[in-house]
C-alpha cells in the first residue's frame, strides 16, 4: 500500500527545490502518495496565519512530511512557522548530516559527520520581552528532560549509524547552569555507551576545529542555537548550504526539509540547487523503509556529481535548477 506524505513547498526556493524532489522520488518508483498542503507567505492572506490547523492535522495523521524553506520575517511580523511546527509536533530532534562528495569543490575533503541540534528550547523557546523601552530579554530555556532525550538520540543514532565518537558542544564555562546542565545530562548518559568515546567541546572552540579538522568528528549534539550556527558552517565546509539535508525527528512524527532558508537573493530564477532537497528526500525514504528508491537516487547523484560538467551555479556549474534535476532522473 502506497504511504500518504505530506508536502509543504514552502516560500521563495521552496516551490522550486521542492517540486523537483518530488519528480524525482516519483522517477524512483517509491511507493508515495503525496497530500499537498501549504504554509508560509502563500497562505497567510486566505487563513490570516502562516500555519494553518489543516497542515498541522495532515503531518499529525500522515506522521512524515517533505517541507520546503518558510520565511520568517527579522525583527517582527508572525513568529517562526518552523519552530511552531518543531514545538508543536515535538520534533524534539533535528538531524543534519554534513559530507564531502567526490566531484564537488569543497574546503575539505573525507568529511562525513552529523550534527543533531535540539530542536524544542534553548534560545528558541520563543521568550522574549522588553524591559522598558531600552531594554529586551530573551529567556533561555534548557530542561534535563530535553537535554536528556537529545543525547540518548545522538548516542543511539551513533550505535545505529556504527559512529565512533559523539562531541557535545556547550558554552557551560559561561552559562554555569543552563548548559552545564545539559553537559552534566551528557555526561551521564555517555557513561551508558561504553563502545562509544565521548567528548565535550566549548561552542567556540568548536567552531575553530570543525573548521580545521572536520575529518574528526563523527555526531556532534548541541542545544538549539549552536546547533543552528554550526550546522550552516559545516554546510560552508562541503560546498554551501545547496547540500545540506535535514529531519525533524519526534517520537511519531518526522518533518524532513533542506537546511537552508528561502533564499530570497535568487527565488523564481531557477538557480537553486535542489540537491539538499533530495538528500533530505532520500533521508525521508530511509525513514519508511523505501530503502531501493533511495539507494537509487544516491547512486544517481553520485554519478552526475563524479561527472563534475553538470551542475548548478553555486556548484560552479551552469544548469538550472530544473535542468539538473532532469540531469539526476536521467541517472536513476
Ligand atoms: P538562506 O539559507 O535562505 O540563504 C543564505 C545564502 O545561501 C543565500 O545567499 C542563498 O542564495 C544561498 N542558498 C541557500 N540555499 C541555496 C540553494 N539551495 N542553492 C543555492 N544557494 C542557496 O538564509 P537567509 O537568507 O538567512 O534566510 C532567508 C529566509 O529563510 C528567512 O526568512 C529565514 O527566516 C528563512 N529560513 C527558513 C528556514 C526553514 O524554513 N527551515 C531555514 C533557514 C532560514
Amino acid at each position: 500500500m502506497a504511504k500518504t506524505v505530506t508536502l509543504i513547498h514552502g516560500d521563495g526556493i521552496g516551490p522550486e527545490v521542492i517540486s523537483v524532489a518530488k519528480k524525482i522520488i516519483d522517477a524512483s518508483g517509491a511507493n508515495i502518495e503525496w497530500e499537498e498542503v501549504n504554509a508560509g507567505e502563500s497562505v497567510l492572506d486566505k487563513y490570516k496565519t502562516p500555519l494553518p490547523d489543516y497542515v498541522i492535522e495532515s503531518i499529525k495523521k500522515n506522521k512524515v512530511a517533505l517541507k520546503g524553506p518558510i520565511t520568517t520575517p527579522v525583527g517582527g511580523g508572525f513568529r517562526s512557522v518552523n519552530v511552531a511546527l518543531r514545538q508543536t509536533l515535538n520534533l524534539y530532534a533535528n538531524v543534519r548530516p554534513i559530507k564531502s562528495y567526490e566531484g564537488i569543490y569543497c574546503l575539505h575533503k573525507n568529511v562525513d559527520f552529523i550534527i543533531v541540534r535540539e530542536n524544542t528550547e534553548g534560545l528558541y523557546a520563543g521568550i522574549e520581552h522588553m524591559v522598558g523601552d531600552d531594554a529586551a530579554e530573551s529567556i533561555k530555556v534548557i530542561t534535563k528532560k530535553a537535554s536528556n532525550k537529545i543525547v540518548k538520540f545522538a548516542f543511539e543514532l551513533a550505535k545505529k549509524d556504527t559512529r565512533k565518537k559523539v562531541t557535545a558542544v556547550h558554552k557551560a564555562n559561561i552559562m554555569k547552569l543552563s548548559d552545564g546542565l545539559f553537559l552534566r545530562c551528557f555526561k551521564n548518559i555517555a557513561n551508558e555507551y561504553n563502545n562509544i568515546i565521548s567528548e565535550d567541546v566549548i561552542v567556540d572552540a568548536m567552531s575553530m576545529k570543525l573548521v580545521q579538522t572536520p575529518q574528526n568528528y563523527d555526531v556532534i549534539v548541541a542545544p538549539n542555537l549552536y546547533g543552528d550556527i554550526l550546522s550552516d558552517m559545516a554546510a560552508g565546509l562541503v560546498g554551501g548550504l545547496g547540500l545540506a539535508p535535514g529531519a525533524n525527528i519526534g517520537d511519531e512524527i518526522a518533518v524532513f526539509e533542506p537546511v537552508h532558508g528561502t533564499a530570497p537573493d535568487i527565488a523564481g530564477k531557477n538557480l537553486a540547487n535542489p540537491i539538499s532537497a533530495i538528500l533530505s528526500s532520500i533521508m525521508m525514504l530511509k525513514h519508511i523503509d523505501e530503502y531501493e528508491a533511495a539507494l537509487k537516487i544516491e547512486n544517481a547523484i553520485s554519478k552526475v556529481f563524479k561527472k563534475n560538467s553538470k551542475l548548478t551555479k553555486d556548484l560552479g556549474g551552469n544548469l538550472g535548477t530544473k535542468e539538473f534535476a532532469q540531469e539526476i532522473i536521467k541517472n536513476i
